[in-house]
């Protein structure tokens, strides 16, 4: 069986949702396929900045958002070796929301699919995209039910991949997948009951081979999500009993960053661990030489030191549907042709590079700090002295507003104006 529509967006974290949402708020046809059942837990820190917050309000989640979300994050902290530094998180300087909230991804992504599904987009889930084709001027999508037999066509001449850069692509073969490396960095998350962690305080974590951070989020838990070194991790299993790499990597991180271990004294597991990776840092390709194309991590990916993806995620989707639902004015989708589906493309990509690809820097310099113990050791001193640098420096990773002049901060005016003439 064969289905058209306009628009098909792989993946429904939340660059997919975002991406689904836009544009069917605009009249789009969108199939959004997702290959996971809703709810679904995530290898994530779950901060997502207050810059967002205005576009949750416009994609229709906002309210639901601010009833469950943990405590605003007000303040910003180091855990390296035994010291402890914290300093105040920069607020954005304007509109309704000045801090970002952590919320678990199982509630996050659940609320954006859902609203997806109730302005109009047509959910595909639990199916799974495993092999696409041009057919003509379309995008065929070949999908598999997940777990079953099932399978069915999707065309349409936009397609947005938002499926993350943590699996293999659809139509990816065994071969094609990189070869393990000991500088691959592997994804943790556990979660806890009664940790000893300050409400609104959001701890990076930097270890010998690794980095993370821990935060009070909604219903009382405290996720803990670090990214540790293939070989850090070798090395440590191979020093203990065999056993889950996830405790071996928690054995490592809490004896090289005594905050951990000190907020988890008391604290009970709530949640199995999960686990994911290696995660891909680095700019990807927002536009893609088969016609498609790519939001979210799998557009670029920021090492997750400072909690950046979800905001990079929605953002990337917001602009790519501004190029989209603008340069397509009063035309269907249906008629672009693939030039101007291209010049799209090349005009998403070079602004995807203006927003974000010094996020991707700035996050990588600090990634590559905090994994080194003798770098992070020798800044030490400077960051005890003058703790506003990590302020600076959560300013620098984007944390607050955009620059004016930028599509997202312009969206943001027009929210803002919006609730304040209210
Ligand atoms: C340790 C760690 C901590 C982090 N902490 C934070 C933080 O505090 N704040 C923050 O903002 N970011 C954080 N991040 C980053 C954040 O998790 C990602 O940037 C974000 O999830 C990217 O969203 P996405 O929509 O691009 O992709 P994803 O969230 O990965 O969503 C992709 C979706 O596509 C689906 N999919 C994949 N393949 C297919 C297919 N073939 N067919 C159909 N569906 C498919 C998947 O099931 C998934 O639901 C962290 C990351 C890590 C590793």
């Amino acid at each position: 069986m064969i289905t058209d529509f306009d628009a098909i967006v792989i993946g429904a974290g939340p660059a997919g949702a975002t991406t689904a949402i836009r544009l069917a708020q605009a009249g789009w046809a969108v199939a959004l396929v997702e290959k996971r059942d809703y709810p679904r837990r995530k290898v994530c820190g779950e901060c997502i900045a207050a810059t967002n917050l205005p576009l949750l309000d416009a994609l229709g989640i906002g309210e639901a958002f601010r009833d469950i979300a943990g405590p605003e994050l007000r303040r910003v902290g180091l855990f390296v070796g035994k010291r402890t530094i914290v300093a105040p998180l920069p607020p954005l300087d304007a509109g309704p929301y000045r801090w970002g909230r952590a919320l678990g991804r199982e509630h996050l992504d659940t609320l954006l699919l859902g609203r997806a599904a109730q302005v109009g987009a047509s959910v595909w889930q639990p199916w799974t995209v495993k092999h696409e084709q041009r057919d003509g001027a379309l995008h065929a999508c070949d999908l598999v039910r997940t777990g079953g037999s099932d399978t069915m066509r999707l065309r349409a001449p936009i397609l947005v991949r938002a499926h993350g850069s943590w699996e293999p692509e659809p139509d990816a073969q065994a071969a094609e997948r990189a070869p393990h490396r000991g500088s691959d960095l592997l994804a943790f998350k556990g979660t806890y009951r009664d940790a000893r962690i300050e409400p609104g305080l959001l701890p990076v974590l930097a270890f010998s081979g690794g980095y993370g951070g821990m935060v009070l989020g909604d219903h009382g838990l405290t996720t803990l999500a670090f990214c540790i070194r293939r070989d850090t991790l070798r090395a440590q299993r191979s020093r203990g009993p065999a056993g889950k790499a996830a405790l071996a990597a928690l054995d490592h991180v809490q004896a090289h960053c005594a905050g951990v271990r000190d907020a988890l004294a008391d604290a009970t597991q709530a949640e199995d661990w999960l686990a994911a990776g290696p995660i891909q840092p680095g700019v990807h390709a927002p536009w893609r030489a088969d016609g498609s194309f790519a939001v979210g991590n799998l557009a670029g990916e920021a090492h997750p030191i400072l909690g950046e993806g979800i905001s990079m995620a929605i953002q990337s989707a917001w602009l790519l549907c501004d190029r989209l639902l603008a340069q397509g004015a009063g035309q269907s989708p249906r008629q672009s042709s693939p030039a101007r589906i291209e010049a799209i493309g090349r005009d998403y990509a070079r602004r995807w590079r203006g927003h974000f690809a010094s996020r991707i820097r700035i996050a990588a310099v600090c990634a590559n700090l905090a994994m080194r113990p003798q770098a992070a050791g020798a800044l030490l001193p400077v960051l005890q002295r003058f703790p506003g640098l990590l302020t600076l420096c959560a300013r620098a990773a984007g944390k607050v507003r955009q620059p004016p002049d930028s599509p997202i901060g312009r969206i943001t005016d027009t929210i803002h104006n919006g609730a304040q003439q209210r």
